[in-house]
């Protein structure tokens, strides 16, 4: 990779399998781009089957040692990866927006977000307690120790190139698990420069093992078809997601899947109104619309539609849509053409069917991959627009006239991941929080995730959490001991 001033002994361009950096027995390889130039950034491996094997076997010689390593010394060890993540942070981030595109602010948040797991988990692993319950006959005592599942495989996407994958290895790893990585051929470099430095940071071999691929399909099914590997971590799309589920199956696998969203972003005639537009253009446009938290329907209530509508508009018509290298860049690109294609069709057929864009509305001229930041208003909870994820920075604004409308609009999707609603009525926060159908609720705050709290979504957005003590749980196994003879 020819880039700029990133430190070059984090630019991998091999995957990372039982301690060594390799490349695809065929020797095939997969080309990066960035989006914002079409540059062609470099090439990594496109492993298959025959590596995806070797790494699961890696992960599983190692194992042994590993669970057997006190918790405070692989709390050490993650330490160690953290402070090397925090060193090289400006590195990382540009990186990122290089082969994903987001602003340099952005990619700066996200690398210290992602590291933020990694301390927390350092820490947290110590504190993975048993049971003893209490007794249910004189001569037997019962209680439960907590014990890693064992090799983990985690598929990832390329929305946080970053903080996806150490949300995943630092809670495995803390738990005494060992790891295969696929990430997203998409931005491999980001997640090959975090394997880079957890090889500095003296992680043991064997203990993560990465293998980029385009073959997503074929390691897919040598992941979740053995039989050592006995838990799966995915996060991306709602359609591949229930197809893992679906081929863990066979091996009873334990899951966790962060998938699609379709967050309803609600604002209230009582609301703090300068808040909720704040919070909206972040929730809508932070990573150009592409996260599955973003906001994907904006409700607003009749008594402050057009006026929220106003201020939104002009608010929206700040941002700074350019190269995320770009100090002043507040829009980068999306990911790739079937994005742009996606969104256009999405916002073509809202249109035809009574949508008006007040801003943006096409690509933008800062290249091909660039969309103009996007309102449509006269949307109605019907369209397409509103039943399926944008993914892109197109906020579809829809007007409602009570909470009960409200409630029913945003409970009418299949997806259950993040909502958001702005009111300053004490009553409703409790009423209406409790009612929404959603793993996570931002409640006058359109910044949900962090390190402490427990990331994840209810229906079709997935199951299992990442991030707090249960994202260490997550990893574990709880093993029930009788012991009997008790005189
Ligand atoms: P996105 O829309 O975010 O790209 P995907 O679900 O397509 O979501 O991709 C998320 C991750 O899943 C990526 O690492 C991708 O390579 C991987 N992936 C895609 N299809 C499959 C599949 N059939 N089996 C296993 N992994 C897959």
């Amino acid at each position: 990779m020819s880039s700029l001033s990133v430190n070059s002994s984090l630019i991998k361009d091999s995957a990372y399998i039982n301690g060594l950096w390799c490349q695809a027995e065929s020797g095939r390889t997969i080309k990066v781009f960035n989006p914002a130039t079409g540059d062609l950034l470099g090439q990594v491996p496109d492993m298959g089957p025959a590596e995806t094997l070797t790494a699961i076997e890696a992960a599983h010689s190692a194992l042994t040692h590993w669970r057997a390593v006190t918790p405070k010394a692989r709390g050490q060890l993650l330490r160690r990866w953290f402070d090397l993540i925090i060193e090289h942070q400006d590195d990382l981030a540009q990186l990122m927006t290089l082969e994903q595109g987001k602003p340099l602010f952005e990619t700066r948040g996200e690398v210290l977000y992602g590291a933020s797991y990694v301390e927390w988990y350092a820490e947290e692993g110590k504190r993975a307690y048993g049971k003893i319950f209490a007794a249910s006959s004189s001569d037997k005592r019962a209680l439960s120790i907590q014990q890693p599942i064992g090799v983990v495989a985690a598929i990832t996407p390329w929305n946080f190139p970053n903080a996806m994958i150490t949300r995943k290895i630092a809670p495995a790893l803390a738990a005494g698990c060992t790891v295969v990585v696929k990430p997203s051929e998409e931005t491999p470099f980001s997640a090959l420069a975090l394997m880079a430095l957890a090889e500095q940071a003296g992680i043991p071999v064997g203990v993560i093992n990465m293998i980029t691929s385009s073959q997503a399909v074929e390691v897919g099914a040598v992941l979740t078809q053995d039989s050592r590997v006995r838990k799966l971590s995915f996060t991306g799309s709602t359609r591949v997601g229930k197809l893992l589920y679906s081929q863990s199956a066979d091996t009873v696998k334990k899951l966790s899947l962060e998938l699609g969203g379709n967050a309803p972003f609600i604002i209230f005639d009582d609301a703090d109104l300068d808040a909720a537009v704040a919070g909206a253009v972040i929730a809508k446009f932070r990573n150009a619309g592409q996260t599955c938290v973003c906001a994907n329907r904006i409700l607003v209530q009749d008594g402050i539609h057009d006026e929220f509508v106003a201020r939104f508009k002009a608010a929206v018509e700040q941002l700074i849509v350019g190269n995320g290298l770009a100090p002043s860049t507040t829009l980068g690109p999306v990911i790739n053409q079937a994005a742009i294609d996606k969104i256009t069709s999405l916002v073509r057929r809202a249109q035809a069917q009574g949508a008006q864009v007040i801003s943006g509305g096409q690509t933008h001229n800062a290249g091909p991959l660039f969309f103009s930041p996007t309102i449509l208003t006269q949307v109605s909870q019907q369209m397409e627009i509103a039943q399926q994820e944008i993914f892109g920075p197109v906020a579809p604004i829809i007007r409602f006239k009570d909470e009960a409308e409200a409630l029913a609009m945003a409970n009418d999707t299949p997806y259950g991941l993040a909502a958001y609603f702005y009111t300053e009525s004490h009553s409703r926060i409790w009423r209406f929080a409790e009612a929404l159908e959603f793993g996570m609720v931002g409640i006058n705050e359109s910044i949900l995730s962090n390190e402490i709290a427990p990331f994840g979504g209810v229906k079709e957005s997935g199951q299992g959490r990442e991030g707090s003590s249960l994202g260490l749980d997550d990893y574990m196994e709880t093993k029930y001991l009788c012991m009997g003879g008790i005189r």
